[in-house]
């Protein structure tokens, strides 16, 4: 009996076990390295062979065409929202944002102190409880590029389909549902996410972009914080996040042994929909969001009309039965269920088995 507990939490989060076994098997000795991928310098052929083997999975599961560079960086997806405006900002053509919550807010934020920011479409007004409706979005088409977040992990909505920008870049935060869904990459000029939702542990920030588009950076901009230092030297310009990047590897083994993305993604429909019938199914639980913009990574649910009291009791008690993180984020309250790729349908079985009969004793 393995001793592990379903971990809802919403990041860092849960990993294939798959993928952990492989990593304890390989801790002390990889491939007869006689050391730790740790251990081992980032310019040893052992390392340069981890990294290309990286790249290759992530390159195949997400079908990134040749002309994209895929890179490891540092930061967190909190440094991309600086790092884009200062590599990809056109002076005189403002950045559009879709405004959808608050990781586009700390976006903006940052946007604002290198670049002119200009909002194509906001729900703030509704508490971010939905998405732009297409024929609320007016993008400019001079603009310098348009910043999306492809999954509101705080809110708990998700872009089931991405607008059309015209000839302007599209640059996602897809920090919490990278590779939860086939994606057309070429669609993108760029897309960046942190590791810890979906492919890997924290300290690794995913930048997958169309190479022309470092070439916009100012020479005066910093070297380390420059695409095109990170393109040049293929993500070892510095010591790249070694471990990091060889766990991003045995996360892309995973997906293909699982059947690729497309698998995945059915994975998690069925995940969402078992979890979202269950709320659906009586008026004891609500989903915050409207229907159509529902997030198959991150489901947010009140209690009895946000019944504050009853929600403190079901994330203690259901931490009691080993089902750990639920609790909603602290700006907004209530319940979440965060459901990435690795938690296997089992755990959300046991969540919606654990509702129904919290629902008997307290409804
Ligand atoms: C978690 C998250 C971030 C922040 O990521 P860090 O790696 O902690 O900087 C940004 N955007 C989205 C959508 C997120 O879910």
């Amino acid at each position: 009996m393995s001793d592990r507990i379903f971990n809802f939490s919403a990041g860092p989060a849960v990993m294939p076990e798959p993928v952990l076994e492989r990593a304890r098997d390989e801790m002390l000795n990889f491939q007869d390295s006689g050391m730790s991928v740790m251990e081992m310098s980032h310019r040893s052929p052992e390392f340069e062979g981890i990294l290309a083997r990286t790249e290759r999975g992530l390159r195949q599961a997400m079908g990134i065409p040749d002309d994209y560079a895929v890179l490891f960086l540092q930061g967190g997806a909190s440094l991309q929202f600086s790092m884009v405006p200062m590599n990809l900002y056109l002076p005189g053509r403002p950045i559009d944002v879709l405004h959808t919550g608050a990781w586009t807010e700390k976006a903006i934020e940052e946007i604002k102190k290198v670049a002119e920011c200009r909002l194509a479409a906001s729900t703030e007004a509704e508490k971010f409880r939905r998405l732009p409706r297409p024929d609320e979005i007016e993008f400019n088409p001079d603009a310098s590029y348009v910043h999306i977040c492809s999954n509101n992990t705080i809110f708990g909505t998700q872009w089931r389909s991405f607008p059309d920008t015209g000839g302007v870049p599209l640059v996602a935060d897809m920090s919490s549902d990278i590779l939860s869904r086939p994606v057309d990459v070429s669609k993108f000029g760029l897309i960046f996410a942190g590791a810890q939702k979906n492919i890997g542990p924290a300290g690794v920030t995913l930048v997958v972009m169309r190479k022309e588009l470092a070439e916009r950076a100012p020479a005066s901009t910093p070297t380390m914080l420059k695409y095109a230092t990170h393109i040049k030297n293929n993500s070892l310009y510095n010591t790249p996040p070694t471990f990091g990047i060889y766990m991003i590897g045995l996360v892309m083994d995973w997906i293909e042994a699982e059947g690729g993305v497309v698998a995945i993604e059915e994975r998690n429909e069925a995940k969402a929909k078992l979890l979202y019938g269950t709320i659906d199914a009586t008026g004891f639980y609500t989903g915050t969001v409207e229907k159509q913009d529902r997030s198959y990574m991150n489901v947010n649910f009140r209690i009895q009309g946000s019944n504050e009291e009853l929600e403190k009791k079901f994330a203690k008690e259901a931490e009691a039965a080993g089902l750990s993180g639920l609790k909603g984020h602290r700006s907004v309250g209530g319940l979440r269920a965060s459901i990435y790729n690795a938690m296997p349908l089992e755990g959300v079985q046991t969540l919606v088995d654990f509702m129904r009969e919290f629902e008997r004793k307290n409804g």
